[in-house]
Protein backbone atom coordinates (compact mmCIF):
# COMPACT_ATOMS: atom_id res chain seq x y z
CA UNK A 1 0.00 0.00 0.00
CA UNK A 2 1.39 3.60 -0.57
CA UNK A 3 0.49 5.79 1.58
CA UNK A 4 0.71 9.36 0.47
CA UNK A 5 2.43 10.74 3.34
CA UNK A 6 4.37 13.24 2.49
CA UNK A 7 2.68 14.16 -1.05
CA UNK A 8 -1.09 13.98 -0.58
CA UNK A 9 -3.79 15.28 -3.04
CA UNK A 10 -4.16 18.80 -2.36
CA UNK A 11 -7.94 18.32 -1.39
CA UNK A 12 -7.81 15.51 0.45
CA UNK A 13 -8.18 16.33 4.17
CA UNK A 14 -4.18 15.26 5.03
CA UNK A 15 -3.04 17.44 1.70
CA UNK A 16 -5.31 20.36 3.86
CA UNK A 17 -4.28 20.10 6.77
CA UNK A 18 -0.47 20.16 5.19
CA UNK A 19 -1.21 23.09 3.70
CA UNK A 20 -2.44 24.66 7.25
CA UNK A 21 0.64 24.20 8.52
CA UNK A 22 2.43 25.88 5.65
CA UNK A 23 0.58 28.89 6.80
CA UNK A 24 1.30 29.03 9.81
CA UNK A 25 4.70 28.53 10.17
CA UNK A 26 5.95 32.04 9.27
CA UNK A 27 4.43 32.78 13.34
CA UNK A 28 6.19 30.42 14.81
CA UNK A 29 9.23 32.49 15.26
CA UNK A 30 12.16 29.82 16.41
CA UNK A 31 9.26 26.82 17.22
CA UNK A 32 9.54 26.30 13.48
CA UNK A 33 12.43 24.22 13.97
CA UNK A 34 10.01 21.67 15.56
CA UNK A 35 7.43 21.98 12.64
CA UNK A 36 8.22 18.50 11.20
CA UNK A 37 6.68 17.02 14.48
CA UNK A 38 3.25 18.19 13.00
CA UNK A 39 3.73 16.73 10.04
CA UNK A 40 4.03 13.36 11.20
CA UNK A 41 1.39 11.45 13.08
CA UNK A 42 3.13 9.71 16.06
CA UNK A 43 1.98 6.41 15.62
CA UNK A 44 -0.99 4.52 13.27
CA UNK A 45 -2.24 1.53 13.77
CA UNK A 46 -4.20 -0.37 11.26
CA UNK A 47 -6.42 -3.44 12.67
CA UNK A 48 -8.54 -5.79 10.76
CA UNK A 49 -11.89 -6.48 12.35
CA UNK A 50 -13.83 -9.76 11.33
CA UNK A 51 -17.04 -10.72 12.63
CA UNK A 52 -19.97 -13.17 11.68
CA UNK A 53 -22.84 -11.34 10.35
CA UNK A 54 -26.37 -12.24 11.42
CA UNK A 55 -26.61 -14.16 7.91
CA UNK A 56 -23.27 -16.92 9.22
CA UNK A 57 -20.94 -15.34 6.51
CA UNK A 58 -17.84 -13.66 8.12
CA UNK A 59 -17.01 -10.31 6.93
CA UNK A 60 -13.89 -8.29 7.33
CA UNK A 61 -13.46 -4.48 7.86
CA UNK A 62 -10.58 -1.75 8.11
CA UNK A 63 -10.40 -0.20 11.61
CA UNK A 64 -7.67 2.29 12.67
CA UNK A 65 -6.49 4.51 15.40
CA UNK A 66 -4.04 7.42 15.10
CA UNK A 67 -2.58 8.96 17.40
CA UNK A 68 -1.24 12.12 15.83
CA UNK A 69 0.32 13.90 19.00
CA UNK A 70 1.10 12.79 22.40
CA UNK A 71 3.05 15.90 23.20
CA UNK A 72 0.82 17.50 25.60
CA UNK A 73 -0.72 14.89 27.34
CA UNK A 74 -3.00 11.37 26.03
CA UNK A 75 -4.59 11.06 22.53
CA UNK A 76 -8.11 12.45 22.66
CA UNK A 77 -10.20 12.17 19.90
CA UNK A 78 -13.49 10.66 18.17
CA UNK A 79 -14.01 7.34 16.27
CA UNK A 80 -15.85 7.28 13.25
CA UNK A 81 -18.00 4.71 11.32
CA UNK A 82 -18.17 5.71 7.55
CA UNK A 83 -17.59 3.77 4.47
CA UNK A 84 -15.02 6.79 2.95
CA UNK A 85 -13.03 6.01 6.31
CA UNK A 86 -9.37 6.16 5.13
CA UNK A 87 -5.94 5.77 6.74
CA UNK A 88 -5.51 9.30 5.23
CA UNK A 89 -8.67 10.89 6.24
CA UNK A 90 -8.33 9.76 9.93
CA UNK A 91 -4.45 11.23 10.30
CA UNK A 92 -5.61 14.28 9.06
CA UNK A 93 -8.53 14.15 11.58
CA UNK A 94 -6.42 13.16 14.48
CA UNK A 95 -3.87 16.03 13.48
CA UNK A 96 -6.79 18.36 13.94
CA UNK A 97 -7.87 16.82 17.24
CA UNK A 98 -4.26 17.88 17.93
CA UNK A 99 -4.72 21.56 16.84
CA UNK A 100 -8.06 21.54 18.43
CA UNK A 101 -7.10 20.53 21.82
CA UNK A 102 -4.52 22.72 21.77
CA UNK A 103 -6.04 25.93 20.74
CA UNK A 104 -8.46 25.25 24.25
CA UNK A 105 -6.09 24.19 26.12
CA UNK A 106 -7.12 21.13 27.34
CA UNK A 107 -4.16 18.94 28.70
CA UNK A 108 -4.44 16.50 25.45
CA UNK A 109 -2.84 15.17 22.14
CA UNK A 110 -4.73 14.72 19.34
CA UNK A 111 -5.90 10.99 18.24
CA UNK A 112 -8.87 9.65 16.34
CA UNK A 113 -9.97 6.34 15.28
CA UNK A 114 -12.34 5.35 12.66
CA UNK A 115 -13.61 1.94 10.74
CA UNK A 116 -14.50 1.73 6.61
CA UNK A 117 -17.83 0.70 6.86
CA UNK A 118 -21.43 1.65 6.21
CA UNK A 119 -23.30 1.22 9.65
CA UNK A 120 -26.46 1.60 8.22
CA UNK A 121 -26.13 -2.01 6.60
CA UNK A 122 -25.41 -3.44 10.04
CA UNK A 123 -27.81 -5.12 12.89
CA UNK A 124 -27.33 -3.66 16.40
CA UNK A 125 -25.83 -7.32 17.22
CA UNK A 126 -23.14 -6.76 14.21
CA UNK A 127 -22.42 -2.97 15.03
CA UNK A 128 -21.79 -4.11 18.70
CA UNK A 129 -19.57 -7.09 17.47
CA UNK A 130 -17.72 -4.59 15.50
CA UNK A 131 -17.34 -2.12 18.27
CA UNK A 132 -15.81 -4.71 20.50
CA UNK A 133 -13.50 -6.80 17.95
CA UNK A 134 -12.39 -2.83 17.23
CA UNK A 135 -11.80 -1.54 20.96
CA UNK A 136 -9.56 -5.04 21.59
CA UNK A 137 -7.38 -4.88 18.57
CA UNK A 138 -6.80 -1.11 19.48
CA UNK A 139 -6.36 -1.79 23.10
CA UNK A 140 -2.91 -1.97 22.48
CA UNK A 141 -2.92 1.95 22.43
CA UNK A 142 -5.67 3.22 23.87
CA UNK A 143 -6.33 3.49 27.85
CA UNK A 144 -7.16 6.13 30.22
CA UNK A 145 -4.18 7.95 30.48
CA UNK A 146 -2.62 6.81 26.89
CA UNK A 147 -5.42 7.36 24.51
CA UNK A 148 -9.50 8.34 25.06
CA UNK A 149 -12.15 8.07 22.38
CA UNK A 150 -15.40 9.73 22.17
CA UNK A 151 -17.91 9.69 19.30
CA UNK A 152 -17.96 11.20 16.25
CA UNK A 153 -19.40 10.78 12.86
CA UNK A 154 -22.05 7.64 13.20
CA UNK A 155 -21.09 6.78 16.59
CA UNK A 156 -22.92 7.53 19.54
CA UNK A 157 -23.25 6.49 23.76
CA UNK A 158 -24.14 3.28 23.07
CA UNK A 159 -20.89 2.24 21.07
CA UNK A 160 -18.81 4.25 23.95
CA UNK A 161 -20.63 1.92 26.07
CA UNK A 162 -19.60 -1.42 24.61
CA UNK A 163 -16.14 0.19 23.90
CA UNK A 164 -15.91 0.59 27.56
CA UNK A 165 -17.11 -2.01 28.37
CA UNK A 166 -14.41 -4.18 26.16
CA UNK A 167 -11.81 -2.06 27.52
CA UNK A 168 -12.73 -3.12 31.16
CA UNK A 169 -13.53 -6.90 30.34
CA UNK A 170 -9.59 -7.22 28.94
CA UNK A 171 -8.03 -5.29 31.78
CA UNK A 172 -10.17 -6.64 34.41
CA UNK A 173 -11.50 -3.34 36.00
CA UNK A 174 -13.94 -0.74 35.35
CA UNK A 175 -12.58 1.88 33.48
CA UNK A 176 -15.13 4.82 32.80
CA UNK A 177 -11.80 7.05 31.74
CA UNK A 178 -11.20 5.17 28.91
CA UNK A 179 -13.91 6.66 26.38
CA UNK A 180 -15.62 9.82 26.84
CA UNK A 181 -19.77 10.23 25.17
CA UNK A 182 -20.72 7.75 27.67
CA UNK A 183 -24.60 6.98 28.66
CA UNK A 184 -24.84 9.54 31.74
CA UNK A 185 -25.53 6.89 33.99
CA UNK A 186 -22.47 5.05 33.40
CA UNK A 187 -19.89 7.90 33.58
CA UNK A 188 -21.26 10.39 30.66
CA UNK A 189 -21.62 13.85 31.29
CA UNK A 190 -24.98 15.97 31.53
CA UNK A 191 -24.92 18.49 28.15
CA UNK A 192 -21.94 16.39 26.45
CA UNK A 193 -24.45 15.32 23.77
CA UNK A 194 -25.40 18.85 22.85
CA UNK A 195 -21.64 19.93 23.44
CA UNK A 196 -20.40 20.25 20.23
CA UNK A 197 -23.45 22.18 18.69
CA UNK A 198 -23.62 24.52 21.40
CA UNK A 199 -19.70 25.12 20.72
CA UNK A 200 -20.42 25.87 17.74
CA UNK A 201 -23.37 28.33 18.77
CA UNK A 202 -20.85 30.38 21.75
CA UNK A 203 -17.94 30.85 18.95
CA UNK A 204 -20.91 31.91 16.56
CA UNK A 205 -22.31 34.13 18.70
CA UNK A 206 -18.92 36.20 19.53
CA UNK A 207 -17.92 36.34 16.09
CA UNK A 208 -21.57 37.67 15.05
CA UNK A 209 -21.20 40.47 17.64
CA UNK A 210 -17.45 40.87 16.86
CA UNK A 211 -18.82 41.28 13.00
CA UNK A 212 -22.00 43.35 14.01
CA UNK A 213 -24.28 40.74 12.81
CA UNK A 214 -27.46 40.76 14.50
CA UNK A 215 -28.79 36.94 15.31
CA UNK A 216 -32.07 37.60 16.06
CA UNK A 217 -33.89 37.64 12.56
CA UNK A 218 -30.79 35.99 10.89
CA UNK A 219 -31.32 33.45 8.54
CA UNK A 220 -29.13 29.98 8.88
CA UNK A 221 -28.49 27.30 6.62
CA UNK A 222 -27.27 24.39 8.27
CA UNK A 223 -25.46 20.94 6.24
CA UNK A 224 -25.19 18.08 8.29
CA UNK A 225 -28.04 17.78 10.62
CA UNK A 226 -26.79 14.81 13.15
CA UNK A 227 -26.04 16.03 16.28
CA UNK A 228 -24.26 18.58 15.66
CA UNK A 229 -26.08 20.87 13.04
CA UNK A 230 -29.22 20.07 14.81
CA UNK A 231 -28.15 20.86 18.48
CA UNK A 232 -26.73 23.98 16.98
CA UNK A 233 -29.69 25.11 14.88
CA UNK A 234 -31.59 24.48 17.97
CA UNK A 235 -29.91 27.18 19.72
CA UNK A 236 -29.59 29.85 16.72
CA UNK A 237 -33.19 29.48 16.64
CA UNK A 238 -33.88 29.93 20.08
CA UNK A 239 -31.78 33.15 20.14
CA UNK A 240 -34.00 34.47 17.12
CA UNK A 241 -32.18 32.81 14.08
CA UNK A 242 -34.51 31.40 11.02
CA UNK A 243 -32.82 28.06 10.19
CA UNK A 244 -34.23 28.52 6.07
CA UNK A 245 -31.95 25.77 4.74
CA UNK A 246 -31.13 22.36 6.00
CA UNK A 247 -29.19 19.15 4.10
CA UNK A 248 -28.56 16.01 4.84
CA UNK A 249 -27.44 12.80 3.49
CA UNK A 250 -30.98 12.42 2.32
CA UNK A 251 -31.87 15.69 0.51
CA UNK A 252 -32.29 19.31 1.04
CA UNK A 253 -35.48 21.12 2.52
CA UNK A 254 -35.32 24.78 2.55
CA UNK A 255 -38.47 27.86 3.98
CA UNK A 256 -37.43 31.27 3.38
CA UNK A 257 -38.97 32.38 6.88
CA UNK A 258 -37.10 29.43 8.53
CA UNK A 259 -37.99 25.71 8.84
CA UNK A 260 -39.87 24.16 11.89
CA UNK A 261 -37.62 22.45 14.11
CA UNK A 262 -40.38 21.44 16.68
CA UNK A 263 -41.19 19.34 13.95
CA UNK A 264 -38.28 18.95 11.72
CA UNK A 265 -35.81 17.28 14.78
CA UNK A 266 -38.28 14.60 15.60
CA UNK A 267 -38.70 13.84 11.84
CA UNK A 268 -34.93 13.33 11.10
CA UNK A 269 -34.82 11.72 14.77
CA UNK A 270 -37.07 8.80 13.32
CA UNK A 271 -37.01 8.52 9.72
CA UNK A 272 -32.65 8.63 9.93
CA UNK A 273 -32.90 11.75 7.44
CA UNK A 274 -34.76 14.82 6.12
CA UNK A 275 -35.95 12.51 2.94
CA UNK A 276 -39.79 12.82 3.00
CA UNK A 277 -40.03 15.63 5.81
CA UNK A 278 -41.08 18.35 3.38
CA UNK A 279 -43.44 15.87 1.51
CA UNK A 280 -45.25 15.13 4.53
CA UNK A 281 -47.36 18.15 4.04
CA UNK A 282 -49.18 18.81 7.58
CA UNK A 283 -46.91 20.33 10.48
CA UNK A 284 -43.78 21.30 7.99
CA UNK A 285 -45.18 24.93 7.58
CA UNK A 286 -44.39 25.15 3.87
CA UNK A 287 -41.03 23.57 3.57
CA UNK A 288 -40.03 22.80 0.37
CA UNK A 289 -37.47 20.16 -1.25
CA UNK A 290 -34.59 21.88 -3.09
CA UNK A 291 -32.23 20.15 -5.64
CA UNK A 292 -28.66 19.56 -3.33
CA UNK A 293 -26.44 21.83 -4.71
CA UNK A 294 -29.09 24.72 -4.76
CA UNK A 295 -28.20 24.51 -0.93
CA UNK A 296 -24.96 26.58 -1.79
CA UNK A 297 -27.24 29.81 -3.63
CA UNK A 298 -29.39 29.69 0.05
CA UNK A 299 -29.88 33.42 0.79
CA UNK A 300 -28.79 33.50 4.73
CA UNK A 301 -26.28 35.50 6.90
CA UNK A 302 -24.73 32.37 8.56
CA UNK A 303 -23.44 28.85 6.53
CA UNK A 304 -23.13 25.85 9.21
CA UNK A 305 -21.56 22.80 7.73
CA UNK A 306 -21.58 19.91 9.48
CA UNK A 307 -21.12 17.04 7.64
CA UNK A 308 -18.13 16.07 6.04
CA UNK A 309 -14.83 17.36 4.94
CA UNK A 310 -14.05 19.28 1.56
CA UNK A 311 -17.55 20.44 1.03
CA UNK A 312 -17.20 23.61 1.19
CA UNK A 313 -14.68 23.72 -2.64
CA UNK A 314 -13.77 26.83 -3.92
CA UNK A 315 -16.46 26.79 -7.06
CA UNK A 316 -19.20 26.93 -3.91
CA UNK A 317 -17.13 29.51 -2.15
CA UNK A 318 -17.60 32.00 -4.74
CA UNK A 319 -21.44 31.31 -4.69
CA UNK A 320 -22.22 31.07 -1.44
CA UNK A 321 -23.79 34.52 0.31
CA UNK A 322 -23.18 33.81 3.95
CA UNK A 323 -20.95 36.81 5.99
CA UNK A 324 -20.14 34.17 8.75
CA UNK A 325 -19.11 30.47 8.11
CA UNK A 326 -19.44 28.14 11.54
CA UNK A 327 -17.16 25.04 10.45
CA UNK A 328 -19.17 22.35 12.90
CA UNK A 329 -17.24 19.74 10.69
CA UNK A 330 -14.32 18.87 10.68
CA UNK A 331 -12.20 20.04 7.53
CA UNK A 332 -15.39 21.34 5.05
CA UNK A 333 -13.61 23.79 3.80
CA UNK A 334 -10.45 23.50 1.38
CA UNK A 335 -7.81 25.88 1.51
CA UNK A 336 -8.11 27.02 -2.16
CA UNK A 337 -11.78 27.60 -0.89
CA UNK A 338 -10.15 28.99 2.47
CA UNK A 339 -8.55 32.37 -0.08
CA UNK A 340 -11.87 32.57 -1.91
CA UNK A 341 -14.06 32.91 0.93
CA UNK A 342 -11.14 35.67 2.52
CA UNK A 343 -10.91 37.67 -0.11
CA UNK A 344 -14.66 37.85 -0.81
CA UNK A 345 -14.67 38.81 3.06
CA UNK A 346 -16.53 36.22 4.46
CA UNK A 347 -15.68 35.48 8.26
CA UNK A 348 -14.81 31.92 8.66
CA UNK A 349 -14.69 30.51 12.54
CA UNK A 350 -12.67 27.20 11.99
CA UNK A 351 -13.58 23.71 12.88
CA UNK A 352 -10.18 23.77 15.10
CA UNK A 353 -12.11 26.26 17.48
CA UNK A 354 -15.57 25.91 16.26
CA UNK A 355 -16.48 22.55 17.05
CA UNK A 356 -14.01 22.19 19.86
CA UNK A 357 -17.23 22.27 22.24
CA UNK A 358 -17.72 18.55 21.73
CA UNK A 359 -14.18 17.58 23.32
CA UNK A 360 -14.08 20.46 25.92
CA UNK A 361 -17.11 18.66 27.56
CA UNK A 362 -14.95 15.38 26.69
CA UNK A 363 -12.80 16.62 28.54
CA UNK A 364 -15.31 17.60 31.68
CA UNK A 365 -16.56 14.11 31.68
CA UNK A 366 -12.99 12.19 31.70
CA UNK A 367 -11.81 14.85 34.93
CA UNK A 368 -15.62 14.06 36.28
CA UNK A 369 -14.85 10.09 35.98
CA UNK A 370 -11.34 10.43 38.00
CA UNK A 371 -12.74 12.72 40.56
CA UNK A 372 -16.23 10.26 40.89
CA UNK A 373 -17.80 13.79 41.10
CA UNK A 374 -20.22 14.99 38.81
CA UNK A 375 -21.45 18.21 38.05
CA UNK A 376 -24.59 19.96 37.17
CA UNK A 377 -26.09 20.41 33.46
CA UNK A 378 -25.81 24.26 34.26
CA UNK A 379 -22.20 24.27 35.98
CA UNK A 380 -20.73 22.38 32.49
CA UNK A 381 -22.49 24.77 30.08
CA UNK A 382 -21.36 27.62 32.06
CA UNK A 383 -17.48 26.63 32.09
CA UNK A 384 -17.68 25.56 28.08
CA UNK A 385 -19.31 29.01 27.68
CA UNK A 386 -16.12 30.45 29.90
CA UNK A 387 -13.77 28.32 27.83
CA UNK A 388 -14.95 28.52 24.28
CA UNK A 389 -14.97 32.52 25.09
CA UNK A 390 -11.63 32.90 26.54
CA UNK A 391 -10.04 30.84 23.79
CA UNK A 392 -11.78 32.69 21.04
CA UNK A 393 -10.60 36.48 22.27
CA UNK A 394 -7.03 35.10 22.59
CA UNK A 395 -6.63 33.77 18.95
CA UNK A 396 -8.70 37.02 17.74
CA UNK A 397 -6.00 39.30 19.38
CA UNK A 398 -3.47 36.94 17.10
CA UNK A 399 -5.47 37.45 14.20
CA UNK A 400 -5.49 40.82 14.39
CA UNK A 401 -2.28 41.59 15.58
CA UNK A 402 -0.66 39.37 12.10
CA UNK A 403 -3.78 40.43 10.32
CA UNK A 404 -4.15 36.49 9.47
CA UNK A 405 -7.30 34.61 8.87
CA UNK A 406 -8.69 33.46 12.13
CA UNK A 407 -7.58 29.64 11.21
CA UNK A 408 -4.25 30.68 10.84
CA UNK A 409 -4.60 32.41 14.18
CA UNK A 410 -5.47 29.03 16.06
CA UNK A 411 -2.71 27.31 13.87
CA UNK A 412 -0.55 29.85 15.89
CA UNK A 413 -1.81 29.29 19.25
CA UNK A 414 -2.29 25.72 19.48
CA UNK A 415 1.43 25.15 17.25
CA UNK A 416 3.05 27.50 20.08
CA UNK A 417 1.55 25.21 22.77
CA UNK A 418 1.97 22.00 21.18
CA UNK A 419 5.92 22.79 19.82
CA UNK A 420 6.69 24.38 22.84
CA UNK A 421 5.98 21.53 25.24
CA UNK A 422 7.81 19.53 22.08
CA UNK A 423 10.66 21.80 23.00
CA UNK A 424 10.52 21.55 26.87
CA UNK A 425 10.02 17.83 26.46
CA UNK A 426 13.23 17.51 24.43
CA UNK A 427 14.14 14.35 22.25
CA UNK A 428 14.55 11.14 23.71
CA UNK A 429 16.96 9.69 23.76
N1 LIG B 1 -15.34 13.78 17.59
C1 LIG B 1 -15.36 15.05 18.24
C2 LIG B 1 -14.43 16.01 17.54
O1 LIG B 1 -14.13 15.86 16.38
C3 LIG B 1 -15.12 14.95 19.74
C4 LIG B 1 -13.86 14.29 20.14
C5 LIG B 1 -13.77 14.02 21.65
O2 LIG B 1 -14.68 14.35 22.38
O3 LIG B 1 -12.75 13.44 22.05
O4 LIG B 1 -14.00 16.99 18.09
Amino acid sequence: MSLSYVHPASDSPWGTYLSQVERVLPYLGDLARWAETLRRPKRALIVDIPIELDNGTIAHYEGYRVQHSLTRGPGKGGVRYHPDVTLEEVMALSAWMSIKNAAVNLPYGGAKGGIRVDPKHLSQKELEKLTRRYTSEIGLIIGPHQDIPAPDVNTNGQIMAWMMDTYSMNTGATATGVVTGKPVHLGGSLGRVKATGRGVFVTGREAARRIGLELDGARVAVQGFGNVGSSAAELFGQAGAKIVAVQDHSGTVAHPNGLDLATLIPWVRQHGGVAGYAADGAGTHGAEVIPDEAFWDTACEILIPAALENQITAARAERLHAKLVLEGANGPTGSAADDVLADRGVLVVPDVICNAGGVTVSYFEWVQDFSSFFWTEDEINARLDKIMVGALRRIWEVADQHRITLRTATFAVACERILTARQERGLYP
